[in-house]
């Protein structure tokens, strides 16, 4: 559930109409609902009540201030992959104690930021990288609390490039070499070894897949407990998907997830953390464009829009399906017609949707990509010269601009030009 719904027959972002937003601030634009992100947060923080647990929001699925200042408000945790994450997540005020530093490619210089800011734990994913943590640990007279993450060998049934759980993906180390790795933890310096990490991919829309890596993390955690080490808390990784279609079979709720994770490792006793990003802002956002041209083409008509693939590139990068609708609600009686919507910039992927069926659609109308929240604005660039896209949020009856486009001359005085020209 969502609160961009049609109202007296326009699309509203809780109790703004999402057209007063377009006037006040152009489009392109992202906006985010204020009321969304904080049920799907607490819906995760409910699922797992009566164990102690934090779940620590993927921010990498958007990142802007005012979201993490949002869920940071309501007890979040950030798992970052970055420094300028781990930057972004401290900014917003996040103490470094529920900050999760996940990634398989960490830079020694990322890993001092982190231990200077204070970190809860990073999830380690090689050999190499747990000799360089132990290494910058040291040299700060530091311990660090470190989780491995395993990876488990498990088809997360998802696209490609999001499945991370099987073992030809480049992320963690093979379960089968988990205690040899640990054995070698345990003995470098500057580490804590306090639990086992696992994360299999984004977007999953079937818990089995949740369900048989968790067992065998259930099953780890005994051996790794019975060769010495205490493990006494478990990550259990993001994923759980979105409904993206109206049409589609719904997704897996968090309560069923969390009910879940309670059967497979909840006789543990160990702290448990879950790391969404997709669900808890996915639904949340909506991307609103206008209607530049209405083109006829041979055998198939063409909407063209002011957003494009820089603005949202998951339809071009992923085969992702948004469903876009008309900010004017549409008579259910309408008929129909098949569309190509595309966007402006010089390429033949960027297209959003083919042979698209939309209700009557004019040059001018204003339209909405639904579940755009998660991996959009993140994921937007500059390509063609065209304008970031700006971020909004709504709360109520308030709304702010949260990033602000920039200006042609921001964009181009960002460049400087060497002193031989
Ligand atoms: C991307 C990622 C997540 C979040 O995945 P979602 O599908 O957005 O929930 C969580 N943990 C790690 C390590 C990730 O890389």
């Amino acid at each position: 559930m969502d609160h961009f719904l049609y109202r007296d027959g326009v699309l509203h972002a809780e109790d703004v109409p999402v057209a007063e937003i377009a006037a006040a601030v152009g489009t392109p634009f992202y906006c985010y609902s204020t009321a969304t992100l904080a049920r799907h947060f607490r819906l995760f923080d409910e699922a797992l009540d009566g164990m102690e647990h934090l779940v620590c929001y993927a921010m990498k699925a958007a990142s802007n201030q005012a979201i993490l200042k949002t869920l940071a408000a309501l007890g979040a945790g950030m798992d970052v992959v970055s420094g300028g994450e781990y930057a972004r997540a401290k900014a917003a005020g996040v103490p470094g104690e529920r900050i999760v530093f996940s990634g398989v490619g960490k830079t020694r210089d990322e890993m001092r930021l982190a231990i200077e800011g204070g970190i809860r734990q990073f999830n380690v994913e090689s050999e190499p990288e747990l000799r360089a943590l132990s290494e910058v640990a040291s040299g700060l007279g530091a311990t660090v609390p470190v989780t491995i993450r395993v990876n488990p060998d498990v088809d997360a049934k998802t696209h490609a490039k999001i499945a991370t759980g099987k073992s030809e993906n480049k992320f963690g180390i093979p379960i089968a070499r988990a205690r040899e790795v640990y054995a070698e933890a345990a003995a470098l310096p500057g580490l804590e070894v306090i639990g086992i990490d696992v994360h299999i991919g984004s977007q999953l829309t079937d818990l089995e897949p949740f369900r048989l890596a968790y067992r065998k993390v259930a099953e780890l955690t005994e051996t790794l407990r019975a060769d010495g080490h205490d493990i006494r808390r478990l990550d259990l990784g993001g994923g759980l998907g979105i409904p993206y279609t109206r049409s589609n079979e719904a997704p897996p709720l968090p309560l069923d997830y969390g009910a879940l994770i309670r059967e497979e490792v909840g006789h543990l006793g160990c702290e448990i953390e879950i790391e969404p990003g997709r669900l808890v802002v996915g639904n949340a956002g909506i991307l609103v464009s206008r209607v530049i041209y209405v083109k006829e083409g041979e055998g198939r008509n063409f909407l063209i829009l002011d957003g494009a693939m820089n603005d949202l590139i998951r339809p071009a990068m992923y085969e992702a399906h948004h469903d876009i609708v008309p900010i004017n609600e549409p008579d259910a009686a309408v008929e129909q017609a098949p569309y190509d919507i595309v966007g402006p910039v010089c390429e033949s992927g960027d297209t959003f949707a083919k042979g698209r069926m939309m209700p009557p659609v004019a040059e001018g109308d204003l339209v909405a990509f639904r579940s755009a929240g998660a991996y959009g604005a993140v994921m937007a660039s500059e390509y063609n010269t065209r304008p970031l896209v700006p971020e909004v949020l709504v709360h109520g009856h308030q709304f702010a601009v949260i990033r602000a486009r920039p200006t042609f001359d921001e964009m181009i005085n960002r460049d400087t030009i060497p002193e031989w020209l």
